[in-house]
């Protein structure tokens, strides 16, 4: 692994879509998120299209048309349940695997649908949490632990 590592560059968040495990090589970004203008069937997938078999059935069912980078229009049937925005975009599982896929905010077409359907994390009108708030939320739900500050930031985001 670590020879493949130093051959094939060190992975790293995609610097377009913030996908994981995207590489870069010399020049050139490689992705392993299909939606992504860096895109790359070499980490991973065979073929440029998500798998066509797979279990996965949405708990919310949405379905998310979508402009590619080259101007395709693609579609996707995802579960508004796992939708999370990250910056400019929009990542969320998919049928028929389950996939997580990011996809970049001004090439969805029907965004207002989407944006309504993803789950409220805030109180209308409330502020978003802190940075610092965020990543007590965030290490605590990831570790499964808790703590008095922990506790006092939950209460104030509940559904975060
Ligand atoms: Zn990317």
């Amino acid at each position: 692994m670590g020879l493949f590592d130093s051959l094939f560059g060190k992975k790293m968040q995609c610097p377009s879509c913030g996908a994981e495990g995207a590489k870069q090589l010399g020049e050139r970004i490689l992705c392993p998120n299909p939606a992504c203008p860096y895109f790359d069937v070499s980490l991973g997938r065979k073929g440029t299209s998500l798998p066509s078999r797979g279990n996965f059935s949405p708990v919310r069912p949405l379905d998310i048309r979508y402009k590619n980078f080259q101007g395709v229009d693609r579609r996707f049937t995802a579960d508004a349940s796992t939708a999370q925005r990250r910056k400019n975009h929009i990542v969320v599982q998919v049928t028929p695997t389950g996939e997580r896929i990011s996809l970049a905010r001004e090439r969805i077409q029907n965004l207002d649908e989407i944006e309504a359907a993803l789950p409220e994390r805030v109180e209308r009108g409330q502020d978003w949490p802190t940075p610092r708030e965020r990543q007590v939320l965030a290490y605590h739900k990831q570790h499964k632990t808790t703590s008095p500050l922990y506790e006092k930031v939950r209460a104030k985001y509940p559904d975060w």
